[in-house]
């Protein structure tokens, strides 16, 4: 019998993820919509909306310092820029892709809004209303549902934010 030596732990493989992988491209460039925020104070965060086709039909990007509106978020900009787009309200078959959690006022415009699915990047545990503060978009009481995918690419989304705020202190 051979002895039972100690096999030093492997490094954690990088695992595919089947739900999350596939949204990584576009997060990539809802965080390259995010980098823009900065220029005027605001804080990065990037919205994208994808049509039923996968095409992006709308993007957005924090414009609250920039235009003086508490609404100026990335995910209402992106979702007014899809409407606008589609020539109606209803965005049924589209997916909203953005970097930070949404909060109460977004999670409530993409209920409105018909969005079928909603995929984020970082946490927000002091106001997110997809899970952490609250659960909005799930809530058994509305109308309306969409599939929520969190946590996409969600380090580097959280690490764009914590470089903002670096540079804010
Ligand atoms: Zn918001």
């Amino acid at each position: 019998m051979q002895s039972a030596r100690p096999i030093p732990p492997l490094p954690a493989p990088v695992r595919p993820d089947p739900v999350r992988d596939r949204w990584a491209a576009p997060m990539r460039l809802a965080i390259a919509e995010a980098a823009l925020a900065p220029a005027t104070g605001d804080v990065p965060v990037g919205a994208l909306v994808l049509g039923p086709d996968g095409g992006i039909i709308g993007r957005g990007h924090n414009v609250r310092e920039a235009v003086g509106d508490p609404t100026g978020h990335a995910e209402v900009v992106a979702v007014r820029e899809a409407a606008r787009r589609v020539g109606e309200w209803r965005l049924s078959g589209c997916t909203l892709v953005v970097t930070l959690e949404p909060c109460t006022m977004c999670a409530g415009a993409i209920v409105l809004s018909r969005i079928d699915r909603v995929v984020y990047g970082a946490l927000d545990e002091k106001a997110g209303a997809a899970g952490s503060l609250f659960d909005v978009m799930r809530d058994r009481r509305l109308n309306h549902r969409p599939e929520v995918i969190p946590g996409v690419l969600a380090e580097e989304c959280g690490a764009q934010l914590r470089a903002f705020f670096d540079t804010q202190r």
